[in-house]
Formats: structure tokens, C-alpha cells, sequence
């Protein structure tokens, strides 16, 4: 894309009202637009990235058996109050409003009793068993505190998925196979090494449910994380006392700030009891749905990447999330025809890139480069007898190259 067709624009300096660093930068590289406190659109480049997020998560949990489904934001009253989870007290996040009939309604926050209440119609048999579902769905919830830029928002992007099982033991499984899935999630988008499977209450079978931690200085959550044995534990397991069955001593761990990127719960058969959600069995018994439901914070994963990744000058995008994977920068007007062709070669052999043909100052396309992260920077300048300089955003590393070798590299 050529970034004079962006209908945004970069800013200099830091929005007023903005305390926090994703949403900062991100706001001045133009990636999305702030509504109000904890509300925030997507723009060009942050929808790309979303969407890359989104990808990456739908391949992961497509591997695993996942079928992708949108449940909706308006919610029944009546179906929340089955599992209690209708007033206030219970649950303080509702956004609730009311039907022109007077009936009321809420705004989603998650989506368990609605899709567990669906699936009656669906599974009655244990053959009809197993079924895993999950979605990509804008939640609602009146968060007290919006102060983390997108990674607290009162309407944000999360993918949930729930398991329905026959039983504990195929439900485990299951359970486990997810485990592994978001490990690999958190790889893949570049957080792998600060990412823990962190032990937290709650939760049937076990005494605990687990949440994935980024350790992030800016993060909300504290965590208290042995490095040798690669996982976590929050603090309400470490008042409850459940360190001895997990093998760790308070001792050997190191307290620290992180920011909850998943969360994976089982809920046993409780919910699909209370809901109605039963299947005959083999010998015909009527039995409870067992459910677990599995959560990604999106819009929060890609303000964790920002905080957790960026340095001094901008944001440092991994590859595999960047908007584009490369920057073309043309320095003067002599060299706009050079420039198009690197655009022209990239763009022919599939390789994403933003070309930055602004009749700008020099330093001006340096600093927005730095800015909006993109993973190659390559300039077309009058330096180096025609070759192309290429740099590293990450590393800082620079290499001069040919229009052929860049394609090489880059492929
Ligand atoms: P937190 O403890 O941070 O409030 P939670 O435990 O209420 O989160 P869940 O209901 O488990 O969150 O939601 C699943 C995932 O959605 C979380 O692990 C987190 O990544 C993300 N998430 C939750 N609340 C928000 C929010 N207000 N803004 C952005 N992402 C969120
Ligand atoms: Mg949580």
C-alpha cells in the first residue's frame, strides 16, 4: 500500500488524555482511534494487525477441532438468572438496557449460558458428543478501571471457545490439547518466552483453572513465577495454599507484574446441570454436558505485544503480526521511479508492503518508520551507487542489497 493513500496520519506527540504506552503509540502511528475511556476503533494498520492476530488464533484453534460460530451481544435476562448470573452482585461488568416492550436485556461479557442454552437443540447423545465451538466476538463490560489503553477496554475483542464432553477424562484431553494450542498461539505472535501457564483458583475436577501471564512491567496482574520450572501461579493460589500439590516452594519464587492474556476454565457439568443441557449415554443414562470454556483476550494480546516489544523510538512488530512486513522508504523525488519498482518487485512475488512515496522530509519518513514498527525498512537514497538500504528494525542490523537479493532474503 502506498502511504499517501492512508487516510491517517502520524502524530508527534503523546494524546493528552492517554496514560497508557500501547495505546499511545499506537494512537500516534495511527493504528486506531480513541471513542472514549477503554473504547478505541480499528483503523487500517491496527485492523491488519487484528486480523493477523485473529488468523493465527483461528488456525490454532481450527488444528484442535474448533468450529468457528457469532453468538450475539444482546443478551436474555431470563437465561442469566438460570445460573445466577444476572445481577449486579454477581456479576458487576453488565451493560444492561431494555427492549422497547420493557423487557431487559445485557450486553454479552462472555457466552457460556447462551451457548450451552443452544445447544440443547443440538446435542441429545453421546454421539453427538464432542463439539467444540468458538468465536471472535466484540464483549461488553462496565470495567471499573479503564486506564491500560486496549488492554482493558469496555468493549474489546475476545475469542472464546467452549468444549462440550461426554466426561472428565475426555474432557482433559481436550483441555490439555488447548494448553498446547495457546502455547504455540503465544509463539507465534512473539511472546512465547514471556508467557507462563499460571496456575489460579476455580475450577472443576482440580482445585485450580489456569490463566496464560505475559510478564509485563505495565501488566495488572501480579504473578509469583519459577523460571526453572516455566510456570506460574497467581495470587489466590498462593494464599490458598495449593503450592505443595503443585511441587513449588514460596521461596523459589519471583513476584512480578504480568498481564493476563488467556484464561482456560472447566466448569464440569455444574452449568450444563443448571441449564439443561443433558445426553444418553451408552446405556442410556441421562447425563450433565461437561463444559469448558477457553479465552483469548485479542485486542488485549495486541497491546501486550505493543507494550512488551516496542523500544524507545516506536513499536517492533514480530513478523508474523506486522501490518506489513516491509517499509519502503523513497528519499527525494529523483528517486520515486526506483522506489516503485522495489514496491512493484515485492508486491508481485506476495510480499506485503507499505510504500512511503510523501513528499516528506527525510527524517520525517525515519522517525514514522521507527514509529509504525515494520519488521524491514528499506531505502531508496542516492547513497551506496544505487543499492538499497536495509534495516533490521528489531535488531538494528543494516545491509545494503540489491532490488534481486532483497527479493531473496526476503523470500
Ligand atoms: P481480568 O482478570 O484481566 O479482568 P478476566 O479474568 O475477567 O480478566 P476472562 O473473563 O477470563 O477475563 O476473559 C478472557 C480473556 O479476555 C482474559 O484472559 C483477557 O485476556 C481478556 N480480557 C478480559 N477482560 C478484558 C478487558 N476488559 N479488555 C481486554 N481484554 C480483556
Ligand atoms: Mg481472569
Amino acid at each position: 500500500m502506498r502511504q499517501s493513500e492512508l487516510f491517517t496520519k502520524t502524530r508527534r506527540e503523546t494524546p493528552k488524555d492517554e496514560v497508557s504506552k500501547n495505546a499511545e503509540l499506537l494512537i500516534r502511528g495511527g493504528f486506531i482511534h480513541k471513542e472514549m475511556a477503554g473504547v478505541y476503533a480499528y483503523l487500517p494498520l491496527g485492523l491488519r494487525v487484528l486480523e493477523k492476530i485473529k488468523n493465527i488464533v483461528r488456525e490454532e484453534m481450527n488444528k484442535i477441532g474448533g468450529e468457528e460460530i457469532i453468538m450475539t451481544t444482546l443478551q436474555r435476562k431470563e437465561l442469566w438468572e438460570v445460573t445466577d448470573r444476572w445481577s449486579d452482585e454477581k456479576v458487576d461488568v453488565w451493560f444492561k438496557s431494555s427492549l422497547k416492550s420493557g423487557a431487559e436485556v445485557g450486553f454479552g461479557w462472555s457466552h457460556e449460558e447462551p451457548i450451552t442454552e443452544m445447544m440443547k437443540n443440538f446435542i441429545g447423545s453421546y454421539k453427538d458428543l464432542p463439539v467444540y465451538v468458538y468465536q471472535f466476538q466484540t464483549k461488553l463490560r462496565n470495567e471499573l478501571r479503564a486506564k491500560s489503553g486496549i488492554m482493558r477496554g469496555r468493549e474489546f475483542v475476545m475469542k472464546d471457545m467452549y468444549s462440550y464432553t461426554t466426561d472428565e477424562e475426555s474432557h482433559k484431553k481436550f483441555y490439555d490439547s488447548v494448553v498446547e494450542a495457546y502455547h504455540r498461539i503465544f509463539e507465534r505472535v512473539g511472546l512465547g518466552e514471556k508467557t507462563f501457564l499460571t496456575y489460579a483458583s476455580g475450577g472443576a475436577f482440580t482445585d485450580f483453572s489456569h490463566e496464560f501471564q505475559t510478564v509485563l512491567p505495565t501488566g495488572e496482574d501480579t504473578i509469583y513465577l519459577s523460571r526453572e520450572k516455566k510456570v506460574a501461579i497467581n495470587k489466590e493460589v498462593l494464599q490458598g495454599g495449593v503450592l505443595e500439590k503443585l511441587g513449588l516452594k514460596k521461596s523459589d519464587l519471583e513476584e512480578v507484574a504480568a498481564s493476563e492474556v488467556g484464561n482456560i476454565f472447566s466448569f464440569g457439568g455444574a452449568k450444563s446441570e443448571a441449564l439443561g443441557l443433558f445426553f444418553k449415554d451408552e446405556s442410556g443414562k441421562s447425563l450433565p454436558v461437561t463444559l469448558g470454556s477457553y479465552g483469548i483476550g485479542i485486542t488485549r494480546l495486541m497491546g501486550v505485544v505493543v507494550e512488551a516489544l516496542s523500544d524507545e523510538k516506536g513499536i517492533v512488530w514480530p513478523e508474523s503480526i506486522a501490518p506489513f512486513r516491509v517499509h519502503i522508504l523513497s528519499l527525494g523525488e529523483k528517486l520515486k521511479a526506483k522506489a516503485q519498482e522495489v514496491y512493484n518487485k515485492l508486491n508481485e512475488v506476495g510480499i506485503e508492503a507499505l510504500y512511503d512515496d510523501r513528499d516528506i522530509s527525510a527524517g520525517e519518513k525515519f522517525n514514522d518508520a521507527d514509529l509504525l514498527g515494520l519488521p524491514v525498512r528499506v531505502v531508496v537514497g542516492e547513497k551506496h551507487e544505487g543499492k538499497l538500504e536495509v534495516k533490521n528494525r528489531k535488531t538494528g542490523e543494516e545491509k545494503l542489497e540489491t532490488v534481486e537479493s532483497l527479493v531473496h532474503s526476503l523470500k
